[in-house]
Parts: C-alpha cells; structure tokens; sequence
C-alpha cells in the first residue's frame, strides 16, 4: 500500500487526516511543526510525539522528497535534480544561486499541455498534475542541502492549471507557522490563463509573472496557442486587475528573444506600447537552444539594442542572466535528455 505523503497538508487537512485514522488532533499539531518549521525526513526524531504514533505513522504516512535519479551541476553553479515521484514518474527542479539568493524552480504538473512552440515541455504531453506534497518535497529536497531564499514556480507546467495543489502549497510556504516565507519572495508564472485562479492568486498578493514573448496577438497566437483563447487585450486587462488586487509593485513580463521572429526594433516599439499604463517590469531572456528546437537565439547585441528601445521609451527592462547553458535549464529539458 503506497503511503500518504504529509508534505502538503495544511494544519486543518492534517488534523482531519490523523482524525479520520484515529489519531488525535494534538498528534497533528505536533507532528505539524517538526514537517514544515524542523523540515526534518524522518518520524523518529519527533520527540514530543507518543512513540505508538510515531510508529503509526512510519507505517502509513511519508515526508519523501522524492528520489533523485539525476542530477547535473553548471558551470555556474545552477543544479538541475531529476526526482522520481512515488508512481516513478519523473519531474524536473532547479537550484539558481545568485548572490546572495539561492532560489528554487519548481514544476507545477508532469508535462505540459500549453504547447508552447519554444519549449521543450511543451513537446512532451500533459501527463498529470502534482500534488501540493509533491510541489513542496521539491522546495524541501534543496532545503535539506541549504538554506532556500527564494521560490519561483516557473518549472514544468502551468501553476494555474493546477491550482489547488499549487494554492495548498502556497499556504504552506507563506504560513508563519509553517515556512513563513515573505510572499515577496514567491513568483508564480503563468502563461496567461486569465480564469478564476489568476484572481484568487492575486488575493494571496503573490508577485505575478507573465510569459508574453510577442508584441501581438498575430505573433503571440504563432508562439502560445493560450493566446487564441486569451488574447493580450483580455490579458493584460486582466494584468491590471492582478495588480490591483494583489497591491504588488509592478506585473512581470517575460520575453524570451528568438532570432528574427520577436527580437526587431519594431517589436520593442509595438511591445512599449501594447504596455502603456501598466505598472510592469520586462525580463528580456536569453533562449537556451535545445535539440530539434526550430528557434535560434538572439545575439547579444540584438538583445543589447531591444532592451535598449524599452528603457529608451520608459519601460524598465532587464536582461536575466542564462543561466545553466550546458546543462539545458530550460524547462522540461533534463528529462528528454535522461528519458530518451
Ligand atoms: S513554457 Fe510553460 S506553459 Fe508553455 S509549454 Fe512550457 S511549461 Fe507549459
């Protein structure tokens, strides 16, 4: 019989849990903190927990990470784990150390099924969602080895096509009694889905990115087959209202640069004005090459000269740093590479 993994229970959902199985709600709330304050991986060490529940517990339930088959170190540090879930499926983290940041990219679901044209996820099929447990074992496995500052959910799959577990972890990670990260330090990415869950995610106030990659829709609807059903003029309404309601700084727009398909200076103009009046902040990024993609990356002057026309015209711009080259950061590209 498989175990529950307690990783992604919120303190009600614990209690209810132990309940259910006829433990007592006071062996969850002490349970509780040793998961998610200690982080410790093992029953054994709960020491104000009865040693009948400890047992029962070792028998039912798990704190599993998930098992690292595979793993790869940049050259500038980023480190790509491939862990194996409970049902051997197989999902992709990264480790980004920055400075002073170590931040986390988790996935949100095994695959993908936006298709996005640029992506090696979106190559691979929809397969299932995660579980909240599973989203936090990948935030814990890289908290075992060192101390996570920041969290980006912009790994395999679309966080708001899986909400609930994605909503369910949040609470985890932003809880005081539990991860107590400032919800500053969280992003959630999406690839526009304009539903129900962008507005209840912007009322946890958590900073938003947005993957745009296009000027407009006739591009963007070429790239993101999402924009067919949520065009920018819904999108970036929608953009305007997140930030309203969430009260964050500005929106985040990611924009990959492909070479001669979204990278001329008319597409940095067309881009500046499709932005007009929203407080936002654009991330230029670099495109990492992988095998059979038909995309080719922007050279460095090319890139200079777009971020060039976007600050010139009052939009801040950055150009993220790529990070992981050689070992395929992109998402969904470590496990072609093994599965293969
Ligand atoms: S870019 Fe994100 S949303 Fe698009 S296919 Fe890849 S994983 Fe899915």
């Amino acid at each position: 019989m498989q175990k529950i993994n307690l990783l992604g229970y919120r303190l009600e959902q614990l209690i209810e849990l132990f309940q259910q199985m006829g433990l007592q709600k006071l062996d969850a709330k002490r349970v509780y903190p040793w998961i998610h304050v200690k982080r410790v991986k093992d029953f054994d060490v709960m020491s104000d927990v009865p040693l009948s529940v400890r047992d029962f517990c070792k028998e039912h339930f798990s704190l599993d990470r998930g098992k690292c088959v595979h793993r790869q170190i940049s050259r500038d540090g980023t480190q790509k784990a491939l862990l194996e879930m409970a049902d051997g499926e197989k999902i992709e983290t990264v480790l980004i150390p920055d400075d002073d940041r170590m931040t986390v990219c988790v996935s949100s679901q095994i695959g993908c099924a936006m298709g996005c044209k640029f992506c090696h996820t979106g190559t691979q099929s929809l397969v299932r969602n995660l579980s909240a447990s599973e989203i936090i074992g990948q935030i814990l496995f890289w908290q075992d080895q060192c101390d996570i500052t920041n969290i980006v959910f912009m790994g395999m799959g679309e966080p708001l096509m899986n909400f609930e577990s994605v909503e369910s972890a949040l609470s985890l990670l932003l809880s005081p009694q539990a991860h107590n990260y400032s919800r500053h330090r969280i992003t959630i990415s999406t690839s526009g889905i304009v539903n129900d869950s962008f507005l209840k995610l912007a009322e946890l106030g958590v900073p938003l990115a947005i993957s745009l990659h296009a000027p407009n829709d006739q591009k963007r609807n070429a790239l993101m087959p999402i924009n067919f059903r949520y065009p920018l003029k819904m999108l970036l309404e929608a953009a305007k209202e997140y930030r309203r309601i969430s009260n964050t700084k500005h929106i985040t727009f990611e924009y990959l640069l492909l070479k001669d398909v979204n990278d001329s200076r008319e597409d940095a103009i067309q881009l500046v004005r499709l932005l007009h009046g929203l407080a936002c902040k654009v991330n230029l990024i670099r495109y990492n090459d992988w095998p059979m993609s038909r995309f080719a990356r922007t050279s460095e002057d090319r890139v200079n000269a777009f971020a060039f026309e976007l600050k010139k015209r009052g939009i801040m711009a950055t150009v993220r740093q790529s990070k992981g080259d050689d070992i395929f950061a992109a998402c969904g590209q470590l496990k072609t590479q093994i599965i293969s």
